[in-house]
């Protein structure tokens, strides 16, 4: 028979790694509620124009990564490569822009990208994101990034470091366009085939190309700090002053682009030392443009998506939060199996995580494995706990052994064990 085995790039998530990207979900999804945002689901397929009219047509994401095909009705659907464009379709479709309310969300869930798979970098991975709608000013966009530094800080990460910059109102990238486009014209020998294409497509796009050759170009061009209106420069400095007064750990980077196309004003990245140069743990930006591009009013907007398995990559493993687990309850002998069994279900009933031998293994391999699996409490199940109702709770680590009643028993280890990891 053949074996078969997942796709590349598209790894299986055993139950350990399950339980870190639950932890990492449930400490964002509080850090959610703290700041009134409230869950978004959108479908993991979409139309193809809700990403390529977003994201752009120009960029690797659309141009090489998305998984597309024509379904059976004959419709261009893909898988989606992000999360944003979904959440605005879903925005305008459900009539959320006719609140005056700046309208905040967030999201959990796989995107799909064709990458060359590599560490860090898989075709099926995890985005948690957040949004908020309808609006703009300089204390949204520093509400959103003190929402993505408390996230990170009560998830235990340090060592890294928050890079914003500003690509400013229509009027001032347009102007930016014009200085790139004309300080590019005499470089273009330098610049890689990709580049020398877009230069004239979307001259931005230059500044984010991955080669070290276009690189070495891009990081003498002139920066686009200097193309910003009073306006935008005003909002800038409110922004980076707001951050300031917050402790959020950031630096300003002026050759700071972003990929994609629908960024305008604030844009941000978190990178890290743990990772490689070219990658962030998270990322987002304001995209102001990008409601009128999916059919929807001209409205601010402002969001960004945090890397799952790039962030568990430097976290690692020791910072899963283990609590203990819940003990094993073992039959003195085989004939105290079904004893066992019973207290076992009681005590799950009574919202203890436990477990029991369900296979006839002996009291002494049961307690090797009590041991082996770390757990702190056995709960030994004999004759005399079967007449009297007492229980024999042993601690592994050497404490004082306990003669308890059911009762007792349960409200005790519930204490230990709160709950599930
Ligand atoms: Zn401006
Ligand atoms: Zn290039």
């Amino acid at each position: 028979m053949p074996k078969y085995n997942s796709l590349r790039g598209m790894p299986d998530i055993l139950p350990e790694d399950a339980a870190l990207m639950r932890w990492v979900e449930e400490t964002a999804r509080n850090v959610f509620c703290l700041f009134g945002f409230g869950e978004l689901r959108t479908p993991i397929l979409e139309e193809t124009e809700v990403f390529t009219r977003s994201i752009g047509t120009d960029t690797d994401i659309v141009e090489k990564e998305m998984y597309s095909f024509t379904d059976r009705g004959g419709k261009n659907v893909s898988m989606r490569p992000e999360g944003t464009a979904s959440m605005i379709r879903a925005y305008i479709e459900h009539g959320m822009h006719n609140s005056s309310e700046l309208v905040k969300l967030f999201y959990f869930g796989p995107m799909f990208r064709g990458e060359r798979p590599q560490k860090g970098r898989l075709r099926q991975f995890h985005q948690i994101g957040a949004e908020a709608i309808g609006g703009k000013g300089p204390y949204v966009d520093a509400e959103m990034i003190f929402s993505l530094n408390m996230i990170l800080g009560n998830l235990g990460l340090s060592g890294y470091t928050i890079l914003i910059n500003s690509l400013g109102c229509d009027k001032d990238r347009a102007a930016y366009r014009k200085t790139l486009l004309d300080w590019f014209a005499v470089r273009l020998d330098g610049l890689c085939e990709d580049c020398r294409r877009r230069s004239k497509v979307n001259v931005l796009r230059v500044l984010d190309c991955k080669r070290e050759s276009c690189k070495a170009v891009a990081e003498k061009a002139p920066s686009m700090t200097e193309s910003l209106c009073p306006g935008c420069s005003r909002d800038h400095a409110e922004l980076k002053q707001a951050l300031s007064s917050m402790n959020v750990p950031f630096t300003e980077k002026k050759d700071l682009v972003r990929g994609l196309d629908y960024y305008t004003g604030t844009i941000f990245e978190v990178v890290h030392t743990g990772l490689g140069s070219q990658d962030a743990i998270a990322a987002g930006g304001r995209y102001d443009g990008l409601s009128r591009q999916l059919g929807g009013p001209d409205t601010g907007a402002i969001g960004y998506a945090i890397g799952v398995e790039r962030l568990l990559l430097i976290l690692g493993r020791e910072k899963s939060g283990k609590k203990d687990i819940g003990p094993l309850v073992i039959p003195a002998d085989v004939s105290f199996a079904g004893e066992a069994f019973s207290v076992t279900n009681r005590l799950r009933s009574n919202g203890v995580s436990c477990e029991t031998d369900l296979l006839g293994r002996s009291m002494k391999g049961l307690m090797r494995k009590a041991n082996r699996e770390g757990r702190r409490y056995v709960v030994i199940i004999g004759e005399e706990e079967k007449r009297t109702g007492r229980f024999f709770l042993k601690d592994m680590t050497g404490g004082v052994d306990q003669s308890l009643s059911f009762e007792e028993l349960a409200v005790f280890l519930k204490k230990q064990i709160d709950r599930c990891v």
